[in-house]
């Protein structure tokens, strides 16, 4: 069975997004490693060095969907603990996890954590140096809405990154990754949270997520410059750059 969100309306979507990351938020982090077979380490390593945050107290960021916090420590580690940053969520029990981890790592200090909307973010605009969302843009019900947020934001010189599920360009590797995460992935869910259909609904929505190029096209539609992306994994994730100049 599927949720069949196909056919949902905008707020509907957003209501079983939230449903799901309710119900995972404390195996999340277990999931994330069983389901990526560990490479969201490795992607999200890769956006960091792309990154390359300036190791000075006035730098400031926003993680949005940032739930748990990988990329914020990360962040926050590859300024040397100088970077400031916010993680936005609009989903409280995966910033309670996130909150809890910053306190274990020794990171507390570097971060604030806001439960919020992409669509609709609390800030004035020019306030921040770079904005980072991975694996959550797809599940914003209007993708367009939160990349003009981000333009706003960001200061000018601003940098954007979205790190995402992506399309695969290997015809073998395709079919491998189509058997994994449509098959293998819903029954590791269902084994670990008991339940498969929030995975299930996790996949589909890759599916629907437009192609490298296609986003290439919305991030620029946003007001963005110098507009680029790299493939990871064949295509599996994709790293996309923008810049507000
Ligand atoms: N960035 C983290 C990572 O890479 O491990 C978490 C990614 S998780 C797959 C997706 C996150 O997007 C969830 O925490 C979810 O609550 C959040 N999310 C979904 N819709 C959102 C929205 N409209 N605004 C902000 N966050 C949202």
């Amino acid at each position: 069975t599927s949720y069949g969100f196909r056919e949902v309306n905008t707020g509907e979507k957003q209501g079983l997004v939230n449903d799901v990351f309710h119900k995972v938020a404390k195996r999340y982090d277990v999931m994330n490693d069983v389901m990526s077979v560990g490479m969201h380490r490795i992607w999200k390593d890769a956006m960091i060095n792309a990154l390359n945050p300036r190791k000075d107290a006035g730098y400031r960021f926003l993680d949005v969907a940032g739930g748990t916090g990988d990329i914020a420590f990360r962040i926050v580690e590859a300024s040397d603990k100088q970077a400031k940053g916010t993680v936005l969520d609009i989903n409280g029990s995966m910033l309670g996890v996130g909150a809890e981890r910053a306190t274990k790592k020794k990171l507390a200090d570097n971060l604030t954590f806001v439960e919020a909307n992409a669509e609709e973010l609390p800030f004035e605009n020019n306030s921040f140096d770079a904005y980072t969302i991975a694996f959550g843009i797809r599940n914003v019900p209007r993708i367009d809405v939160a990349l003009s947020e981000a333009y706003r934001v960001l200061k000018r010189g601003g940098r954007l990154l979205v790190l995402e599920f992506s399309e695969v360009d290997l015809p073998l590797l395709e079919r491998v990754y189509e058997e994994w995460s449509f098959k293998a992935i819903p029954q590791f869910g269902k084994m670990i949270t008991g339940d498969a259909e929030p995975y299930q609904y996790l996949v589909e929505s890759i599916r629907k997520f437009p192609n490298q190029e296609n986003f290439a096209t919305m991030i620029r539609t946003a007001g963005f410059s110098r507009v680029s992306f790299t493939n990871y994994t064949g295509g599996i994730a994709a790293l996309h750059s923008g810049w507000k100049l």
